[in-house]
């Protein structure tokens, strides 16, 4: 057997972001012998990156505010996909899990009564997003971190071990969820970045918390990590996923230079007063606002300032209208030519706040334009434009315990789990998502591992060589390829003696490259049949060629290699993306179809599902699944004037 390090824990956790702290916190204090891993250092993960805030219906800038609300715009925003279920446990536990990070330490900016400060942000009736100035993520990764500290203190007083009950593999990926002959997980595999060692990690119970798949696009604003590993985990192990035609494109991102172009500018900015024009200098979200939306959002200029300082007695700018009709209006100016420069449009803070209230309020986007475009954002307007920012779709998991269908002892938290945001996520909304769910996944790998007493399933050594061999291929790719007899690890051989024709060896950088332009081109916010059709069979093409992905040198910290086991992840992801993508005839959400533009009632009631016919990475078939009806209690909290505008009337009247 070819892996050198094998642990034994009780829960592991895949993911170092908010949903996987979180998580391992919750399976730590219910006394179980915990795992993270991550893929980067402890501390480097999406999560440190968030900038607005975390939503919660506290109520402390406005006491309208209740979980009710909460519940009601979640289910605005993504459009009555959202699982009803999980928005409601969302809205309900989303403040407790804010205030639970202040008995840990977090530090929340204040209203000036001392209560902790909400913000306004798109899509939320109130102001309802806690936040640390513009940089909340890293207030929320740090606070998470220090639980973790203190625990493992805790633990080193009772066993003399810090890391007894509760400890990090860092910079350590995981490949393959191992499971037993009778289809449970067994545990994971994966290799250490900086040694090249592959290890494997014995568990009864894995919580996938590996976040998005920003990588597979062009422009975004996600960073290397983000190639969906969990995602393509869930479908390898067997489980399914859902809703992955639903990719949100932020409005704002960097357009300019090109080296940062899709970095994301914060949607802050409009919160706080920024307000998009174009090249002539018109506010043109007026003209966005789409019927759904007409009576909760300003007809005028006045009316939509006036709501900054009096909420009550005006409606909102149409800025803050939800992130996908935000991005599909700067889309269409670009393009009937009235952009920016650079291919966007502007974002101006300057004319609208002093520049101390500017750098007060928004230091990280002040620091980032003038440090990566050189561009005082208290004199001048940013240039922005739409980037790929976060991952709707994921693992279909049950509502209240995060158990992924399908695979016993699998679970998913935070961005990699589907069903939550629906069509599209409001802002804010994934920081709540995280700690709520990521609580869940914990306590119920837990119990579920608890529950299993000694019978713990084991995965057998042959399913290890295999997973060791799929990780080791690309080493051998060069040899393949010249018709040698490929590696000791696993790479396909040829017999001595017979001329193997000569295949290319594919270099994972190039693969990379198509794979995103694909996406971007064929993909990406506005979506047309035959271009689906023509990405589906380029993906194909490169799926085959990534079979071929090579690389040389060592083991020890090769990116290269890196990038090629990643890329079978990127490639899987992308396909059901486009598979569902096609399917779904009508636009909804963070899913815009040119030859299908309006939404339609009857697609509310389906759930698109991908999976795949073998564990060996077969085709992704791709089946409707109905969705869950709406409890009755929860339809009472809209008028049925509004209701009328996503269900059907058989929905409504049974
Ligand atoms: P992440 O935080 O993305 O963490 C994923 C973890 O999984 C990492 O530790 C990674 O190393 C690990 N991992 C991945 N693959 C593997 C593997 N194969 N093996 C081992 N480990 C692996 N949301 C809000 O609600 N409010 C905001 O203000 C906000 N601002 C944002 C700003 C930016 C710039 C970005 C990019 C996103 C923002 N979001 C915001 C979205 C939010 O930050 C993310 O959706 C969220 O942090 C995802 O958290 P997560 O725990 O699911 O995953």
């Amino acid at each position: 057997m070819s892996y050198v390090e094998r642990h034994a824990y009780d829960v592991v956790v895949v993911g170092a972001g908010g949903a996987g702290l979180r998580a391992a916190i919750e399976a730590r204090e219910q006394g179980l012998r915990t795992a993270v891993i991550c893929k980067s250092l402890f501390g480097k993960a999406h999560t440190v990156m968030a900038e607005g805030g975390i939503a919660a219906s506290m109520g402390n800038v406005n006491s309208g505010d209740n979980w009710q609300v909460h519940f009601r715009d979640t289910m605005r925003g993504g459009k009555f996909l959202n699982h009803w279920r999980m928005a409601e446990l969302h809205a309900k536990e989303a403040p407790d899990r804010v205030w639970e990070l202040e008995t840990w330490g977090a530090l929340f900016d204040r209203t000036p009564d001392g209560k902790i400060s909400q913000r306004n942000f798109g899509g939320h009736e109130y102001p309802r997003l806690a936040h640390v100035g513009d940089r909340t993520g890293l207030e929320l990764i740090r606070t998470l971190q220090q639980k973790v500290v203190s625990l493992q203190q805790e633990d080193f007083a009772d066993s003399g071990d810090y890391e007894s009950r509760l400890k990090v593999f860092q910079e350590c990926t995981v490949t393959r969820i191992l499971k037993s002959p009778d289809g449970a997980v067994a545990g994971v595999f994966g290799y250490v970045r900086e040694s090249g060692r592959l290890f494997v990690i014995d568990a009864p119970a894995v919580v996938l918390a590996t976040g998005g798949i920003g990588k597979s696009f062009k422009v975004t604003s996600n960073s290397w990590e983000y190639t969906g590993d969990g995602h393509a985990l869930a479908l390898l192990a067997g489980a399914p996923l859902i809703n992955m035609e639903f990719i949100q494109f932020h409005p704002t991102g960097m357009v300019w230079p090109p080296s940062v172009k899709g970095i994301l500018v914060t949607e802050s900015v409009r919160g706080d007063g920024g307000v998009l024009r174009n090249s002539e200098g018109k506010r043109f979200m007026f003209g966005y606002v789409p019927d759904v939306f007409k009576e909760k959002y300003a007809q005028t200029e006045e009316e939509a300032d006036g709501w900054y300082t009096d909420p009550d007695h005006h409606r909102r700018p149409p800025e803050l209208l939800p992130r996908d009709e935000v991005a599909r209006a700067i889309n269409s100016e670009v393009k009937a030519g009235r952009g920016s420069p650079h291919g966007g449009v502007f974002l101006d803070v300057s004319t609208r706040m002093t520049p101390e209230e500017i750098t007060r309020r928004l230091p990280s986007m002040h620091h980032q334009f003038k440090e990566l475009a050189d561009v005082d954002i208290t004199a001048e307007a940013m240039e922005v434009g739409p980037t790929c920012h976060y991952m709707m779709g994921g693992v279909a998991v049950d509502p209240d315990t995060a158990a992924a269908a399908g695979v016993p002892g699998l679970f998913a938290a935070g961005e990699v789990a589907g069903g939550m945001h629906g069509s599209n996520r409001l802002g804010g909304n994934s920081l709540s998502d995280l700690l709520v769910f990521g609580r869940r996944a914990g306590l119920y790998a837990a119990q579920y591992a608890t529950g299993l007493g000694d019978a713990r399933p084991v995965a057998d050594d042959e399913q290890i060589d295999r997973a060791a061999a799929e990780a080791l291929r690309p080493f051998g790719a060069a040899e393949a390829a010249a018709g040698g007899s490929g590696t000791d690890a696993g790479g396909p051989s040829g017999s001595a003696g017979e001329a193997a024709p000569a295949v290319p060896v594919e270099n994972p950088y190039t693969l990379h490259q198509e794979l995103q332009q694909v996406m971007n081109d064929l993909v990406g916010i506005i979506r047309r049949a035959p271009e689906m059709e023509q990405a589906l069979d380029r993906l194909a093409v490169l799926r085959e060629r990534a079979e071929r992905a090579g690389v040389e040198g060592h083991r020890q910290f090769n990116p290269g290699w890196h990038l090629a086991i990643d890329l079978r992840n990127m490639l899987l992801v992308s396909e059901c993306v486009a598979r569902a993508a096609l399917e779904r005839t009508e636009s909804r959400g963070g899913h815009t179809r040119d030859d299908h533009p309006d939404m339609d009632r009857t697609w509310r009631k389906v759930n698109l599902v991908c999976e795949l016919s073998d564990a060996a990475g077969g085709a992704v078939d791709l089946h409707r699944r109905p969705t869950a009806a709406i409890r009755p209690d929860l339809l009472d909290l809209f008028e049925r004037d509004e209701l009328l505008k996503y269900l059907t009337d058989e929905e409504l009247d049974a």
